[in-house]
């Protein structure tokens, strides 16, 4: 399985284009590196690959990654799976649209939030959706075994109502069918959980929520597990060190978008990971 992180940072990308804080004007004075909304690719077979979410900025993001750039007759990305409904992952579902055929997964409360985006999307070029929650998961192209886990989330605030439903926010398990590797994309948790645990014991990789290093970093309330503390992500990390553990979805005011923080020396220590964007593995 090769992976792509084609985004790291939180809704906005970084810097945020209307933020002048200490981080963001040093990335755009060059001293720490630029990063766009969190999103990555996954294949099996380096044909056929699968996005995981879709920010604004995907045509940016794929146009940077020459393994995902079509070729005379067609583009290798088949689709994307989405964790969830929020705007910073699916709107760049509209720049993906001029494709046909794409297949996009989903929990079903995020395909119903979607309703009206589909039926514009549709009716450019037919595409396939599919509830990432079908029992017993499914298989992409390229010999990949994904399934959905819902973790606690709330719906989108364009939502009407904002009803609430378990399966607002979902993790994916992703088994490469021919080696037995397997990947864990969870850039949104809220709360870590004995889910989670069972989940990273049998994952070779993890790419996890990283949008707050600390719980007073300003809308750091409920809706992303800090890394620090001692309820925050790293230490639950530390109980899997077998796992290779990178932090995605990294906010403005997180310290670990500078290398030479103490933040980012406490998160290496323990060998967890921020990488760049562009960055590409193999598990
Ligand atoms: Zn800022």
């Amino acid at each position: 399985m090769r992976v792509v992180l084609l985004g790291t940072a939180a809704a906005g990308g970084f810097p945020r284009w209307n933020c002048a804080c200490v981080r963001c004007d040093a990335a755009r004075d060059g001293k720490l590196p630029v990063r766009g909304p969190e999103c990555a690719a996954v294949t099996g077979n380096s044909r056929d690959w699968w996005l995981l979410n879709a920010p604004p900025d995907i045509r940016a993001q794929l146009t940077a990654a020459s393994a995902l750039w079509p070729g005379p007759r067609h583009t290798p990305v088949r689709g994307v799976l989405l964790t969830d409904a929020e705007t910073d992952h699916v709107a760049g579902l509209a720049v993906l649209g001029a494709a046909a055929g794409l297949k996009t997964y989903a929990a079903p409360p995020v395909l119903a939030a979607l309703a009206p985006a589909r039926a514009g999307l549709d009716r450019h070029a037919p595409w396939e959706w599919a509830d990432s929650l079908t029992e017993g998961g499914f298989v992409l192209a390229g010999g990949l075994v994904v399934t959905a886990h819902p973790v606690p989330g709330k719906a989108p605030a364009y939502v009407p109502g904002r009803p609430s439903d378990r399966r607002w926010v979902t993790v994916y398990r992703i088994e490469d069918l021919a080696t037995g590797r397997v990947l864990v994309y969870a850039p949104r948790v809220g709360a870590w959980s004995s889910l989670l645990d069972d989940l990273v014991a049998t994952a070779d990789c993890v790419v996890l929520d990283g949008t707050h290093f600390a719980a007073e970093e300003p809308g750091a309330a409920g809706r992303h597990l800090p890394v620090s503390g001692p309820a925050g992500s790293l230490a639950a990390l530390a109980r899997h060190p077998r796992a290779r553990r990178i932090y995605t979805h990294l906010a403005d005011s997180n310290p670990l978008l500078d290398p030479a923080s103490a933040a980012r020396a406490q998160v290496s220590e323990t060998g967890a990971e921020v990488l760049p964007d562009g960055t590409e593995f193999a598990l």
